[in-house]
């Protein structure tokens, strides 16, 4: 039943560039959770992966404002980028918990199956319902997506739910080759990313 809390996403990434995936998914976890309001939060410096590209973290923030940009209830937060540093999903929940909000975490399949490597994780199922979304069509990985969900339910008594979505097989690292390679990434972003990708030359 619903209760009169407020219903707050959560969606986390380094977003280099924002894509097509990332919107349908965030769009998707908004109905599906039924959340009043959704947090697009760019990290400052992702905790989990070494990168190689040159963009800042203002232009991938702004990525994300171009993405979302007439999306009712999504809200792009710097709050990861103004901390600076290695951006924890910990720290980020704690600054946005209140007794007043419910917070509602997304992720996707690829973090599920490394859930358990974050920074303080088992916290963080303390503090928000988690969620997670199929970004490949192949069933290949469903096996073992059940069994990581069911050890953490077993674990840790939290259940990650599942936005249901058409996957969009797409991945930032694909869309900075596809642009390395020349290639057109139009249907890969949404057109004002595509546009502002042009104009600042990233990814080339
Ligand atoms: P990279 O290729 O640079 O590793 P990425 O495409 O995986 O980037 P991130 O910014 O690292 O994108 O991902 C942020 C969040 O979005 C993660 O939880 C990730 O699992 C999820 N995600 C990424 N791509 C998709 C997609 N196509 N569909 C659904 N979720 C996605």
């Amino acid at each position: 039943m619903l209760d009169d809390k407020l219903r707050v996403g959560v969606y986390g990434g380094t977003f280099a560039p924002v894509h097509n995936g990332h919107v349908d998914s965030a769009v998707a976890f908004m109905r599906q959770m039924k959340l009043d309001y959704l947090y697009i939060i760019p990290t400052c410096l992702p905790p989990h992966k070494e990168v190689d590209f040159a963009d800042s973290p203002e232009e991938r923030l702004r990525m994300c404002e171009l993405a979302f940009s007439g999306i009712d209830g999504v809200i792009v937060s710097d709050m990861e980028i103004r901390r600076g540093g290695k951006s924890y999903t910990y720290d980020t929940l704690r600054e946005l918990s209140g007794e007043d909000k419910k917070l509602f975490l997304l992720c996707g399949t690829d973090m599920v199956l490394t859930f358990d490597r974050w920074y303080r994780f088992e916290d963080i199922l303390g503090m928000c319902y988690p969620a997670y979304v199929r970004r490949e069509k192949d069933k290949i990985l469903e096996g073992r997506i059940i069994a990581k969900i069911t050890e953490y339910y077993n674990k840790y008594g939290v259940m990650f739910r599942r936005i249901l979505t058409e996957p969009i097989e797409i991945s930032s690292t694909d869309i900075r080759l596809a642009i390395k390679e020349g290639r057109d990434i139009s249907g890969m972003v949404p057109p004002l990313v595509a546009q502002y990708i042009k104009e600042r030359g990233l990814y080339v």
